[in-house]
């Protein structure tokens, strides 16, 4: 797990490093700054995670996993039918008027 810490929205509530005192310090005027470049032991998971849901402006945010992308898949919508067939028109007006 990592975390990241905005600070530019940081409020200074100390609740984090109250949680989890080694991932968080306090500057003089009660601002966070984060501990270390944010990568969270297994063990300290749980303190972490409580810091990062009590904090009252959402400063703290966890950074997902980056996966690979999966494969664009071509799209498969265009049928082998004619779409000329599908075009409502006044003579085929009985066939689709009643949806309206
Ligand atoms: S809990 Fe949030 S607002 Fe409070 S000091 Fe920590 S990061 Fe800043």
């Amino acid at each position: 797990m990592k975390i990241r810490l905005d600070r530019t929205v940081c409020d200074g509530f100390g609740v984090c490093a109250k949680h989890a005192p080694s991932y968080f310090s306090l500057d003089d005027w009660g601002y966070a700054s984060l501990v270390g470049d944010g990568t969270v032991l297994d063990e300290d998971r749980d303190a972490v995670m409580r810091a990062l849901l009590d904090c009252p402006v959402h400063a703290i945010t966890e950074m997902g996993d980056r996966r690979p992308r999966q494969s664009a898949q071509p799209c498969t919508t265009a049928s082998s039918e004619d779409p000329a067939e599908n075009v409502k028109t006044e003579s085929n007006e009985a066939q689709w008027g009643f949806t309206r």
